[in-house]
Order: structure tokens, then C-alpha cells, then sequence
């Protein structure tokens, strides 16, 4: 599914944070946002889920309007792993994925729920851990499930918050393989905010960088991640280097009079 977001603002009581983005993002494409703390990454995500009101006609699914649509409407559309989880749920593995088929039923799950369910469960190799509780599993297990969760939505179009901010190097690979495996084989496009450059530069298609609530640049990691992008944006020197066709970055310091903590 395609999104489009056109002449997007928006505004906290006192501050204006998103000021006119424009962005697409395509069918089946792993997408990864970047940008420096308080460049409006979340901000933007919440947005186009819909936990943040937007202004009429500016976030678009295959060229329809989303914005008018219901909490039900767009839950089937659009799945969301925010960036915290610490909710602890009580339920088993099985049950935490189960409550993404929520905006399929209104009182009881249906056989295809748990089918779903059950095939998420597979997909992502939980199997093992179906009935233990969500609260005892390691951080890394517990960001898989939540991913399940979303899953079992069947989304067309996936949103993640860093969702792999909390995980080791290990974890982390494997939450970036999942989710370009996901691209691969299913009809679903996602799109991701991250920290880490090279993760990002390693597994997604396209990158969006974004400074001060705006569009800094969209494009493949060779057009986005230059020196003097990095410089530019997050007021860094860095080295790139480009090894097997994947471009990587070296912070070497920080440029001082461009520097801002937001
Ligand atoms: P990022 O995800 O790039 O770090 P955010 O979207 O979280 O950026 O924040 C963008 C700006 O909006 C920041 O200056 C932040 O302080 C501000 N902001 C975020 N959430 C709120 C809020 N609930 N109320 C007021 N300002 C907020």
C-alpha cells in the first residue's frame, strides 16, 4: 500500500513541531526514518496512525484519504509498535497477539482470529513461548510478541516507533531481519523510526531524513547518508564508507556551533 503524506503540520498547545512534510512511501517498501531528538519522528508516526489529529486530506492510503476514517477503520490498515511498552500484560504470548484481531471482533474471537493468530505466532517463531506470560519474557522476546501483535491486525501498512532501541546488537538484527523478511513475503509496507544509521542504511529500501519538523531529504542510504548531510542535520563530522554495495558511517566528533540539544 502507498502512503502519501501532503502538507502535513502540526502543532502541541505552544509548539509547532511538523510544518508542511511531504513524503511517500511505496508499496511493499521497508522505509526507515531518521532524524536527530526532536526532529518530529514520533510526532510524525502518531500522525499518520492517527493517535494525533490532522488536518482534512493530508495523509493518503493508495491515493484515498485516511483521515476521516474510524479507530476500527484504520486499525485494519494500519498497525503501530510504539516506542514504549512497559504496559505489562499479565496475558500469555498467545493472548497479547490475539488482542491485535480486536478490531475484527466485538466480543468473541472468532476460528479465523485464532488462525491468524496462530500463523503470526509461526511466522515469527513464538511458538515456544505461546503460553508463557508476556511479563516474564527478555526484553527482545517481548518486542517480537508486540511486533505479533500488530500482525495479527494484518496491516497493510506497519508503523514502528525504535523499536529496537532497547535490544542488543543481536535483537536488533533480528527485529530488522524480520521485518525485511515481512516486506519480502507479505503485502504489507513498513515503515520505521530509528537511531542507528547503519541499521537503517544495512536493511532499508529507502531512508526519510527529517531536521526541525521538516523533510530534510528522501532516498536510497548513498543519496542520504553523506558527510554533508550528517553534518547539516545533526551537526556531525562522520566518515562514510561503502562496502558490498552497504554504505556505513563513522562519527568522528561533533561540529560545535551546530550542535543543539533539543
Ligand atoms: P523525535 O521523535 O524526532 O525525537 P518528537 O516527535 O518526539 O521528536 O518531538 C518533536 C518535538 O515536539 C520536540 O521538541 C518535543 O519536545 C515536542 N513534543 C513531543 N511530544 C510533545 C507533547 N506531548 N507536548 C508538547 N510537546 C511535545
Amino acid at each position: 500500500m502507498r502512503l502519501t503524506v501532503k502538507n502535513l503540520s502540526f502543532s502541541y498547545p505552544g509548539k509547532d513541531v511538523l510544518k508542511n512534510v511531504d513524503f511517500n512511501s511505496n508499496h511493499k517498501e521497508f522505509l526507515c526514518v531518521l532524524g536527530p531528538n526532536g526532529s518530529g519522528k514520533s510526532t510524525l508516526v502518531k500522525c499518520i496512525e492517527g493517535l494525533l489529529p490532522t488536518q482534512n486530506d493530508c495523509i493518503f492510503l493508495d491515493n484515498k484519504s485516511i483521515t476521516n476514517l474510524n479507530r476500527v477503520e484504520k486499525a485494519k490498515l494500519i498497525g503501530y509498535v510504539s516506542q514504549n511498552n512497559e504496559q505489562l500484560f499479565a496475558d500469555t504470548v498467545f493472548d497479547t497477539v490475539l488482542m491485535g484481531r480486536k478490531p475484527y471482533y466485538s466480543w468473541h474471537s472468532s476460528d479465523k482470529d485464532i488462525e491468524v493468530t496462530a500463523n503470526v505466532i509461526r511466522h515469527l517463531e513464538l511458538e515456544d513461548l505461546a503460553m508463557r506470560p508476556f511479563n516474564e519474557l527478555s526484553g527482545g522476546q517481548q518486542q517480537r510478541v508486540i511486533i505479533a501483535r500488530a500482525l495479527a491486525q494484518e496491516p497493510k501498512l506497519l508503523l514502528l516507533d525504535e523499536p529496537t532501541s532497547a535490544l542488543d546488537i543481536s535483537h536488533q538484527l533480528e527485529v530488522m531481519e524480520i521485518l525485511k523478511n515481512l516486506v519480502k513475503t507479505h503485502d504489507i509496507s513498513v515503515i520505521m523510526v530509528i537511531h542507528d544509521l547503519n541499521m537503517a542504511s544495512r536493511y532499508a529500501d529507502n531512508l526519510v531524513l527529517m531536521k526541525d519538523g521538516m523533510i530534510h531529504s528522501q532516498g536510497s542510504a548513498n543519496e542520504i547518508l553523506t558527510e554533508e548531510n550528517l553534518a547539516l542535520v545533526y551537526g556531525v563530522e562522520a566518515e562514510i564508507y561503502c562496502h558490498s554495495g552497504v554504505v556505513s558511517v563513522s562519527p568522528i566528533k561533533r561540529i560545535p556551533s551546530r550542535n543543539k540539544l533539543n
